[in-house]
């Protein structure tokens, strides 16, 4: 299924940074009206500025709401889809996008992190796709849309396969694949689209902003990708369809080796242990 960009209403939870940001800033400049989410509402009310003066100059409205707040937090997810319903009568695209890991070998780690790993990237995205589901299903909005519905789902790399020192972000990561599987086939019958998103090693605050860190593999060099790039593969996925992505060369090169020789990469892990 094909989805139009321009006066799609779209939510983008973890906006402040990132993928988050970038994908803001570009879906704003093809004409999407936003509504916006993460903890730093001074970073969301400069992002806001930076959209509204581009759009200024391009003389065209800018469709762009804020919703600070933590997205592990049942208020704050009911929030956006209040804002979503209220700013545009209804809604289109979800993209689930607010995440972060924590790092350090699971052995001694506290069932403490395990929840907030999985609270941040499991829970509060079930619950949001559980939350907006209505709206895609285009039950109770009060304006209609040409964008056909999805939602869009933050997974990893490290949800494909299994790597040294992230074990419970990595669970988490692997649960937003299978989630996001399982419901595709039941909301099919509705139109909505569910595309996953597996990015590698992209140069956001990721690997500084840990939920805690206890020490870190050290992987052979290798270069990040931008969020740019990100942000513009998933819209390009969004607008053909496309069920899953991997917006990193070496992460479809894990995935393949994983496939086909996945012993090999047991052995290989080894050595960042
Ligand atoms: P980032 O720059 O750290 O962005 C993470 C975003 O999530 C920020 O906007 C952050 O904003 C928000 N966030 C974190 N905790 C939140 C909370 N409790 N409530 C609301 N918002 C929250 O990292 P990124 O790389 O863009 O990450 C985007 C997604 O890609 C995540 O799901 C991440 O797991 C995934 N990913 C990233 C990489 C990578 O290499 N960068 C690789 C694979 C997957 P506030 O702090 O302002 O709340």
């Amino acid at each position: 299924m094909r989805h139009k960009i321009p006066g799609a209403r779209i939510i983008i939870t973890g906006a402040s940074s990132g993928i988050g940001r970038q994908l803001a800033l570009q879906l704003a400049n093809l004409g999407a009206k936003l509504v916006i989410n993460a903890r730093r509402t001074e970073l969301l009310n400069e992002l806001a500025n930076e959209i509204r003066e581009k759009n200024d100059k391009k003389g065209v409205p800018t469709f762009l709401e804020i919703v600070p707040g933590d997205i592990t937090l049942p208020e704050t997810r009911q929030a956006i889809i209040d804002r979503v319903l209220g700013a545009y009568g209804g809604l289109d695209i979800l993209i689930n996008n607010a995440g972060g890991a924590a790092t350090g070998l699971f052995e001694g780690n506290s069932p403490e992190r395990l929840k907030k790993v999985l609270d941040l990237n499991l829970v509060s995205l079930v619950e949001m796709t559980r939350l907006a589901l209505p709206l895609l299903k285009r039950e109770g909005q009060t304006q209609t849309s040409e964008t056909a519905p999805m939602i869009v789902n933050l997974s990893s790399v490290v949800g494909l396969r299994g790597v040294t020192h992230y074990s419970e972000y990595c669970a988490a990561k692997f649960a937003v694949r299978g989630f996001s599987e399982s419901l595709r086939t039941e909301i099919h019958r509705y139109g909505i689209d569910v595309l996953v998103v597996c990015p590698g090693s992209t140069d956001t605050e990721f690997f500084t902003r840990y939920l805690e860190n206890t020490g870190e593999p050290k992987w052979p060099h290798h270069s990040r990708v931008s969020p740019e790039y990100v942000a513009r593969k998933i819209i390009q996925a969004i607008r053909s369809g496309k069920h899953e992505i991997i917006p990193f060369f070496l992460g479809r090169v894990l995935n393949w080796l994983n496939k086909f020789c996945p012993r090999f990469l047991d052995w290989a892990m080894l050595w960042y242990t």
